[in-house]
């Protein structure tokens, strides 16, 4: 049995009624670091931690009383390197034994158990902090939130602006096929199904939806439009487990913009008409001075058609501008000659540029189908802005060509240029190349971006090429068709 004890990793200590050792086993050195002969006449308290100390007082003067038997306790310890290891002690009462008269105490070092014990308890505590923080920031947000477990599509969390947008709760839907219960619709009116809705597709196909617009039917009946961004949640296997959706409610702002748009629309159309019958007066005002040849009067009204001119493409360019925004920039396609159209639009920018000569070479007729009036607008406004980008340079070189399948125009300038860090944007609404010198050019930064659109409308492209202060080609594709008539390549001035 002495062997037994005196092998064993469990630390055997027997202690008087005062708590003072009088026997320690060869384990206590590999727990607290001291010989059994250092510690033997010691009590045991005066190692016990401070916030251990008054259960340890305790549970000895209940021992001395007798009240208890038996004790199991877990308390810290003093090592003798200084630091503290916690034990578990296992004391049987055998005062009253008039064989033994002492305490039997057992202890085992549990330091490390109690540690990891210590350390998940604290990421509970955080991660509960962090769960309050979330559904704080959650409920802050304006905007509706959900969350919703992958693949089911279970709701796991959702906000109080979910129910206030919708004007409506519905039930806790558990599956993504239950999603229909939230009315949707499509731009030509059909009803979203559950499994095409943002978060159905982020958490099933682990698609990111920015920003899809989506008429809605709210609880009260009334519609709406929402803007829906939605996303997966990735674990760190880049697995799906789950997928939230953010929405908000934008109807109001949609009206405004309707507004904003149906007002540009009326405000454009209206200025057509003065300015269409100015135009019509300083041409007959020109005619009436080229009779009696008053060169001077000529020469002002020679500039008043010109700022007419301006004035009438600046119109035309926001006139179309909001016809695209209220989806109304509609395309006439016909048959027709591309090489006549840039030929008639030159001609007449010819009659009002003295300072640029423009010239037009390659084919002599490429037959295409698209809507001649808005190609001869985007050309009118590449050509409008060769020659305004190059001041102090003489020509403006236009060619038209083809390849396999496509028209190609190609208007070349000698002027400013473009660096190229600008060309990914250029064709942006409203961007202008934001340096000194290009800013001394007036401009809404409307024109390419119309240009873009309409020849994207066409199954084209548009591009840029170009070196800062080595001028710049913008040059356009249209698609051909199978029966294209082409006539061999020439070469003409427009001056
Ligand atoms: P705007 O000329 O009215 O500013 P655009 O949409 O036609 O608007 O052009 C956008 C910007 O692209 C211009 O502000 C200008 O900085 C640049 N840009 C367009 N064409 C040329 C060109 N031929 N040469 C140099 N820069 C050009």
């Amino acid at each position: 049995m002495h062997a037994l004890i005196e092998h064993s990793h469990e630390v055997s200590l027997l202690l008087d009624d005062q708590g003072t050792i009088l026997y320690a086993s060869p384990a206590l050195t590999h727990v607290l670091g001291y010989l059994p002969k250092e510690v033997s006449g010691q009590t045991m308290l005066s190692w016990v931690h401070s916030l251990d100390q008054s259960e340890a007082s305790e549970s000895l003067a209940s021992l001395q009383a007798h009240t208890r038997q038996e004790l199991f306790t877990t308390q810290r310890y003093l090592h003798k390197d200084g630091s503290w290891r916690w034990l578990e002690l296992h004391v049987v009462n055998k005062l009253a034994d008039p064989q033994v008269a002492a305490l039997i105490c057992s202890l085992r070092d549990i330091t490390t158990l109690k540690e990891a014990e210590i350390k998940q308890q604290h990421l509970v505590k955080e991660s509960d902090l962090a769960h309050t923080h979330l559904l704080t920031v959650l409920q802050q947000m304006p905007a509706g939130v959900m969350i919703a477990e992958s693949p089911s599509g279970k709701l796991l969390l959702s906000n109080d602006q979910v129910r206030q947008i919708w004007r409506h709760s519905f039930p806790e839907s558990n599956e993504v096929d239950k999603y229909d219960h939230y009315k949707g619709f499509h731009s030509d009116g059909t009803p979203y199904a559950g499994h095409e809705w943002p978060l159905a597709r982020s958490i099933r196909q682990g698609e990111s939806v920015r920003e899809e617009e989506i008429t809605f039917l709210r609880g009260d009946g009334t519609r709406g439009i929402m803007s829906v961004s939605s996303a997966p949640i990735l674990n760190t296997q880049n697995e799906i487990i789950a997928g939230v959706v953010v929405f908000i409610d934008i109807s109001e702002r949609k009206r405004l913009e309707q507004l904003k748009d149906n007002f540009i629309s009326m405000v454009s159309h209206e200025l057509k008409t003065p300015v269409t019958s100015i135009k019509g007066y300083t041409q007959l005002l020109q005619k009436h001075f080229q009779r009696s040849d008053e060169k001077q009067s000529l020469h002002f009204l020679a500039k008043m058609n010109y700022q007419l001119d301006k004035l009438t493409d600046l119109i035309n360019e926001i006139l179309s501008i909001s016809q695209l925004d209220l989806g109304m920039l509609n395309l006439r396609p016909q048959v027709f000659d591309l090489v006549e159209a840039v030929r008639e639009e030159l001609e007449s920018q010819q009659a009002t540029t003295a300072t640029h000569k423009l010239q037009l070479k390659g084919v002599e007729k490429l037959t295409i189908t698209g809507d001649r009036e808005r190609i001869g607008q985007v050309i009118h406004h590449l050509v409008s802005n060769a020659i305004k980008y190059s001041p102090g340079r003489k020509q403006v070189c236009i060619e038209i060509c083809y390849s396999d399948q496509a028209a190609l125009i190609h208007i070349q300038d000698y002027g400013i240029g473009i660096d190229s860090e600008h060309f990914s944007r250029i064709f942006e609404r409203f961007y202008r190349v934001d340096e000194p010198l290009e800013q001394t050019f007036p401009g809404l930064g409307i024109g390419l971006y119309l240009a873009h659109e309409i020849i994207q409308r066409h199954q084209g492209h548009i591009w840029v090429e170009s070196q800062k202060g080595e001028g710049s080609t913008f040059s356009f594709s249209l698609p051909l068709q199978p029966h294209t008539t082409i006539a061999k390549e020439t070469s003409h001035d427009n001056h």
